[in-house]
């Protein structure tokens, strides 16, 4: 069997970033079950740089993200990746929304998001004439990136470093190896390693499983969460991002502007749990509806000619009624799997961290 120092299970933002980190000092193979990078949630969402205001203290989240925002920023400047620092707004369309604008407005001052500013509704619709509001709050340090750009480039850069890129190669199990892990894939090649990461995104709690954790007892088991966008062809530019505050059930960010770094604009994300585990990416224009309604209350644009666009869908450990959950990014020491380091639930500010969560996975491995 051949032996590498390093596997790393999925070729998304997270284990692009990972494996451009990593081939530096280590030998490292990565497995991809599609003919390419990038073919799952990396390339089906906003693309939007958050800034850290939404989440808890102290959280994963938060920290990556901060640390991803200015990572990335930096990243995608040397790089010439295409990318716009254009800020946003979460705006309240409604006096009810304003309390939970100040609440976030507060959470994100005790997260130390740079720049944050309350604005009234003037100063909105001056930014961005198409859109209506009655306050909200200014995001400078939030903007957008073109996903493909980052990971075509990370991907280069771990090719120069040596590391080998195996696509078609689906992982179907994970076994202990010596002191290291063998990994197995369907048409039955194995490969072995000292370190495994799992960055397998919509499928991770599946090759956490393959490896012999028990996914209901450790609470990794994936809840599937999709979210559509559709566009408005009498919508053609908009200046910066527009939020509205977000699902009190915490499933979703909102319906927003979704900018392309090219100048186009869609609308969504909806949010929605799939009754199967599985990627199915076709739209359900039973929503359509309920999209038409909230986009229409913060533009003034007509937006009724609304058709669908594209979709994604989120990697939750959050099932439908439960409280915030954090990324889970950990050394699975204390299962008996020393170095096998799972990254589970890596949805939504997954992209912006992409290159700090390698960094902090990184600094997991033990000797
Ligand atoms: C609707 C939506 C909007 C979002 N908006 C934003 C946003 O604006 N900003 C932001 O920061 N984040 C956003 N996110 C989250 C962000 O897209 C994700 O956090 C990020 O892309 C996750 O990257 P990943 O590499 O972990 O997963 P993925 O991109 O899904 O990559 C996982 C890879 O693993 C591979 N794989 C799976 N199973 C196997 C296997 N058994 N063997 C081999 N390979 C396997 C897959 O083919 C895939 O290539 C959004 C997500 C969604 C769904």
């Amino acid at each position: 069997m051949d032996h590498t120092d390093i596997i790393i299970i999925g070729a998304g933002a997270v284990g692009l970033a990972l494996v451009a980190r990593l081939s530096v000092k280590y030998s490292v193979v990565v497995l991809e079950m599609e003919e390419s990078f990038g073919r799952h949630t990396s390339s089906r969402n906003s693309e939007t740089v958050h800034s850290g205001i939404y989440y808890p203290q102290n959280s994963l989240k938060t920290k990556l993200s901060l640390r991803g925002n200015e990572l990335l920023y930096r990243f995608m400047k040397e790089n010439d990746i295409a990318h716009n620092r254009c800020g946003k707004y979460i705006i309240a369309s409604s006096e009810d929304e304003i309390p939970e604008i100040e609440r976030l407005y507060k959470n994100g001052i005790a997260n130390g998001v740079p720049g944050l500013r309350m604005a009234d509704g003037a100063e909105i619709e001056k930014a961005e004439p198409q859109v209506r509001a009655i306050a909200g709050v200014h995001v400078p340090t939030a903007g957008i990136m073109n996903s493909y750009e980052l990971m075509k480039r990370l991907e280069t850069i771990s090719k120069d470093n040596g590391a080998l890129f195996s696509y078609r190669s689906e992982v179907s199990r994970v076994e202990q190896f010596n002191k290291g892990y063998a990994v197995t894939t369907t048409s039955g090649d194995s490969i072995t390693a000292d370190i495994v990461f799992n960055c397998a995104g919509l499928f991770s709690d599946r090759v956490a499983e393959s490896a012999g954790i028990n996914i209901d007892s450790m609470n990794y088991r994936l809840s599937l969460c999709k979210g559509e966008y559709y566009k408005s062809d009498n919508v053609k530019k908009m200046n910066l991002l527009i939020y509205p505050v977000p699902s009190p059930d915490g499933k979703s960010l909102g319906i927003h502007n979704r900018l392309f770094t090219d100048g186009s604009v869609t609308f969504g994300p909806n949010a929605y749990y799939l009754d199967e585990n599985r990627a199915d990416y076709s739209m359900n224009e039973k929503f359509k509806e309920e999209i038409l309604y909230s986009v229409s209350t913060f533009m003034k644009t007509d937006v009724s000619d609304l058709y669908p666009y594209d979709c994604g869908i989120r990697p939750k450990l959050q099932k439908p009624g439960d409280k915030f959950r954090d990324f889970v990014i950990t050394n699975e020491t204390s299962c008996g799997l020393k170095n096998f380091i799972n990254l589970i639930g890596i949805e939504s500010p997954g992209l912006t961290s992409c290159l700090a969560i390698a960094e902090y996975a990184s600094s997991l491995i033990e000797d």
